[in-house]
């Protein structure tokens, strides 16, 4: 919600102090913002490379021959079905 500067003066105009800052706090809780990265969920796909066998991500194509709960160029959680 954003209000004009015009009808937020009239409102803080009509409250005492403390009510003005409950007001004020209230605002913020309102306007408190989530910081997440969504999820991506993958898996490591087994590749027969030409010298030694690899895993590649499914989300971003990344080798390695370590497999890791997450991939480690990407981030993604393998915990998807194959
Ligand atoms: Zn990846």
């Amino acid at each position: 919600m954003k209000l004009s500067p015009k009808d937020a003066k009239r409102i803080l105009l009509g409250l005492t102090p403390g009510q003005r800052i409950d007001k004020a706090i209230r605002r913020l809780e309102v306007q408190t913002v989530v910081d997440a990265v969504p999820v991506v969920h993958a898996h490591w796909i087994e590749v027969d490379g030409v010298i030694e066998t690899y895993s590649e991500c499914s989300a971003c194509g990344y080798h390695t021959q370590d497999d890791k709960y997450f991939c480690p160029w990407c981030g993604a959680r393998m915990d998807e079905e194959a």
